[in-house]
């Protein structure tokens, strides 16, 4: 079985077409939530998650805060600003398909968040003492998680975590139980510019991390075309 697990494309559609392509056939597709927000295309990229095959999709934060969910003070300056475009930019139906996201979801061994399973909207799972009291937190297989946008791989051993940075392609089978973050889709933050993506087997518990090029430069363009705040372009290109 080959699932697609991608998380936070913030509305960058080049990403997402590049992803999609790169990924060629799967059998469904896992989205971790921030499907809008930064970027300029949060329709087109909502439209484009939705034709997939045995879609599961989560509410991200910022998801929630473009729905009118989130307090904005949480925000810095800059993701006020977006969240304010994007909430005038929505149409109707992308509104009621994020508003009918769930934050939290079981499929099968697998439980899905988008930020920790302690806190699913909001908690950033960095510290490994904090990834460490998560582990008590979900009682399946295997725990997917986003929010950081930093690939990643946890496991716990009841007393140390061990957590192991991807290489590209590179297929690994995962000892359990185990939080696995796949980076993000549209803006990633490892300094690695390129879009995120892994490729996920459920029934062979194995995961492949992948990198994909895409035009930066179109999509920089048009967020500030669009009036975002630039440095929402800026930190594309760098990946931060
Ligand atoms: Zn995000």
């Amino acid at each position: 079985m080959r699932v697609l697990i991608i998380s936070d494309v913030h509305a960058n559609l080049p990403a997402l077409e590049a992803v999609l392509k790169d990924a060629g056939s799967v059998d469904a597709v896992w989205c971790l939530g921030d499907l809008v927000d930064y970027g300029p295309d949060p329709n087109e990229c909502v439209d484009l998650v939705r034709q997939q095959p045995n879609l599961v999709c989560l509410l991200g934060n910022h998801d929630a805060a473009v729905l009118g969910r989130l307090d904005l003070s949480f925000f810095n300056r800059e993701a006020s600003l977006s969240v304010q475009w994007t909430q005038q930019a929505l149409r109707d139906d992308t509104r009621q398909f994020l508003e009918q996201l769930p934050e939290r979801i079981v499929v099968g061994s697998c439980t899905l968040v988008h930020g920790s399973p302690r806190n699913p909207l909001w908690e950033y799972l960095l510290d490994l003492s904090v990834v460490a009291a998560n582990f008590a937190h979900f009682d399946t297989t295997y725990c997917l998680v986003g929010h950081t946008h930093i690939p990643v791989i946890f496991h716990y051993d009841g007393e140390w975590i061990e957590w192991v940075v991807p290489k590209d392609k590179e297929a690994v089978t995962l000892k359990t139980p185990v939080i696995a973050n796949p980076g993000s889709v549209g803006q990633p933050r490892d300094r690695d510019p390129r879009a995120a993506y892994a490729i996920f087997d459920p029934e062979a518990g194995t995961w492949e991390f992948h990198r994909v090029e895409y035009p930066i430069d179109q999509v920089q363009e048009r967020i500030i075309k669009a009036g975002l705040p630039t440095y929402h372009a800026r930190r594309l290109s760098e990946g931060v």
